[in-house]
């Protein structure tokens, strides 16, 4: 019988890492995106004119398919180390070259993605998978679909398909309020990388980061709100949370700050996972259905990529069986 190919939903870590795993194992792969860039939460933004990492600060590498990844990223100078000055560990830290979401772009190379497509519906008829994707019509028929999307959004997508998937409503993901912050000179704090603060969860100083374009006189700070300040500042205007981000940042700071000469918030829903599901993923329709992503294993570049790669096992399984 002719083979069809998988469709992934999703073009984050975890979606690109089965796609990618896929692909290895000679398997035809179609990775649909409702955003126009693959890489998810692995994004960054422009400020100032400048590329600045908007999601991950770092990543760190513990588990061989992981690891063996970074390091052929590294090699293909698309990553490299960073120690910033307020570092809590010892454990290596990687970043993406020129930024982050050049970890994103290397794991999609050659992958065929087709972005700007949102899928509402999964649908199962005699010859395979069809997925609905408004303004695109029907999509497929599929061999198998990977479903790589966070846990809020892939629970309505897999309702109809049975028991497995129920257990994605025991998932627990919480918002990140963050700001990127532009100073004409360089701030009046000691530290590179800030965490665990009062208020806040991450923060960095971006000219401590290898690669990233800066300018002369002045720098950007990335800061990344904890769990408490974001879920209330959430629904205020961005001015609210300019003020109060640059105000937790000033009780680190030994003279007063500078206000920003350009700020920009972003608002992640679900941007950490709290309460993972504790499996690396889901699998239904008989080994052709499966569901993945960092909300499996925790709240990390590692864990979503590792559930990809998990998920796109799984499926190859499914499809020998
Ligand atoms: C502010 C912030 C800071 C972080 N800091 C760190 C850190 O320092 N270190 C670290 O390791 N991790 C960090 N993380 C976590 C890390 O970013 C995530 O664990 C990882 O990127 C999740 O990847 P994913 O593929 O599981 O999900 P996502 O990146 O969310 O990818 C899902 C993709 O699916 C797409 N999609 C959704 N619905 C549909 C649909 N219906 N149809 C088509 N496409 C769809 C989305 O657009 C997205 O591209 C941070 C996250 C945030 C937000």
């Amino acid at each position: 019988m002719r083979e069809m190919p998988i469709a992934i939903i999703g073009a984050g870590m975890a979606g690109l890492a089965a796609g990618r795993r896929l692909a290895e194992a000679g398997r035809e792969v179609v990775i649909l995106e409702k955003e126009a860039r693959p890489g998810g939460r692995l994004a960054s933004e422009t400020l100032a004119g400048l590329a600045v990492d908007a999601g991950p600060l770092y990543a760190t590498a513990r588990e061989p398919a992981f690891k063996d990844f970074m390091q052929a990223a590294v090699f293909a100078g698309r990553a490299t180390g960073w120690a910033p000055r307020g570092k809590p560990d010892d454990e290596p830290w990687l970043i993406g070259l020129p930024t982050m979401s050049a970890l994103a772009e290397y794991c999609a190379d050659g992958l065929d993605i087709r972005t700007g497509l949102t899928v509402e519906r999964i649908g199962h008829a005699s010859e395979g998978y069809i997925l609905q994707s408004e303004g695109a019509g029907p999509l497929g028929p599929f061999d198998a679909v990977i479903v790589a999307i966070a846990a809020p959004g892939a629970e309505p997508l897999l309702k109809a398909h049975g028991r497995p998937f129920e257990r994605i409503a025991e998932v627990q993901m919480r918002p990140t309020l963050s700001g990127l912050f532009s100073f004409g000179a360089a701030l009046p704090i000691a530290a590179e990388y800030l965490a665990g603060m009062p208020g806040i969860a991450a923060a960095a100083r971006n000219r401590s980061r290898a690669g990233r374009a800066w300018q002369d006189e002045g720098e950007i700070w990335i800061v990344h709100g904890d769990g408490d300040v974001s879920q209330e500042l959430m629904q205020q205007s961005d001015e609210a949370a300019t003020a109060r981000l640059m105000k937790l940042l000033a009780d680190q700071a030994s003279e007063a700050l500078p206000a920003p000469i350009s700020a920009k918030i972003l608002r992640y829903p679900h941007a950490r996972v709290d309460r993972p599901l504790g499996e690396a993923c889901l699998t239904g329709g008989r080994g052709r259905l499966v569901a993945c992503g960092d909300w499996c294993l925790g709240a990390r570049l590692e864990a979503a990529f590792l559930s990809g790669v998990a998920a796109a096992d799984a499926v190859s399984a499914g499809l020998a069986a």
